[in-house]
């Protein structure tokens, strides 16, 4: 299903992208446009590049990463000389440059699945470009669009180490990022921390207000009633993990022996995960 860009809040447009069904943000400032995240690819940032002229003609000046994972931060390339001059100012965590090394084991194994999934992911991992951020954040930083502010805040470990969340005060909105999910659960990944995700997700709310309109990275805009019952439901998982590690239950059995509000499958790495983080 193809989906059409929204404004979500005044002069901030998003869009949900195939593959991956992942969300772009272009918030349009007087000086220029911030884009918040850049899909898998140079060539599929490129068809975001080229959208954002539909609504306004003014020069990407500022990206930002929500966090390090390919299908946000693999098209950073294209908004950089030699494709786009001036060039962006690429904004991250500042963990994020480790990230983007082909030697990472993360990116090592996102490489191996991509080529194994067919000829046309064979052909993005070909021609792929990884440029990580220059601009680096480790609490908290303020781009200036010309007229309105970008805040970006560290609020905490969950889905990654990494994360950011981006708030546009002016217009009421709030871009999560993988830290909340709307087409699907939470994504536990191998790299994510499932003991710390519930209260980064407390200092999210206690920072973006009552009535934010919260974009997550997968899916439709939600508001804070959706983010608190998914916070429960992260830390339900959490307790449980906590539970069964002291009971000396193996990570292994972890599923069956649990109460759990994901499947199997859902669990898998956040049990991994938890158990790590216990031990
Ligand atoms: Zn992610």
């Amino acid at each position: 299903m193809e989906h059409e860009w929204h404004e979500v809040g005044e002069r901030v447009f998003r869009k949900r992208f195939d593959p991956c069904d992942v969300t772009v943000t272009a918030v349009v400032g007087t000086d220029g446009v911030a884009v918040v995240d850049t899909r898998c690819s140079v060539a599929e940032a490129r068809e975001v590049a080229e959208q954002i002229r539909r609504f306004t003609s003014a020069p990407v000046r500022w990206v930002v990463n929500t966090h390090a994972h390919f299908d946000h931060a693999w098209g950073n390339a294209e908004f950089l000389a030699p494709r786009q001059d001036p060039p962006a100012r690429i904004w991250g965590h500042a963990s994020l440059p480790a990230r983007f090394d082909l030697d990472d084991p993360f990116v090592a194994d996102i490489l191996r699945q991509m080529r194994a999934a067919g000829p046309e992911w064979a052909a993005q991992v070909a021609g792929l470009e990884l440029v990580p951020p220059t601009e680096l954040v480790h609490e908290s930083a303020t781009i200036d669009l010309g007229g309105r502010l970008l805040e970006l805040r560290h609020h905490g470990r969950g889905h990654t180490d990494a994360d950011l969340w981006i708030r546009i005060p002016d217009a009421g909105v709030v871009l999560a990022g993988d830290l909340v999910e709307e087409s699907g659960p939470p994504a536990f990944g191998l790299d994510s921390f499932p003991m710390q995700w519930a209260a980064t997700l407390d200092r999210a709310l206690d920072w973006m207000g009552p009535d934010a309109i919260i974009v997550p990275g997968h899916g439709e805009p939600v508001g804070r009633e959706f983010v608190s019952t998914q916070r429960g439901m992260i830390d339900a998982v959490a307790r449980e993990i906590a539970r069964l590690h002291a009971a000396g239950v193996k990570a292994a059995d972890a599923p069956a022996e649990g109460t759990w509000p994901l499947t199997t499958k859902e669990l898998r790495d956040a049990i991994a995960r938890g158990y790590a983080e216990l031990t």
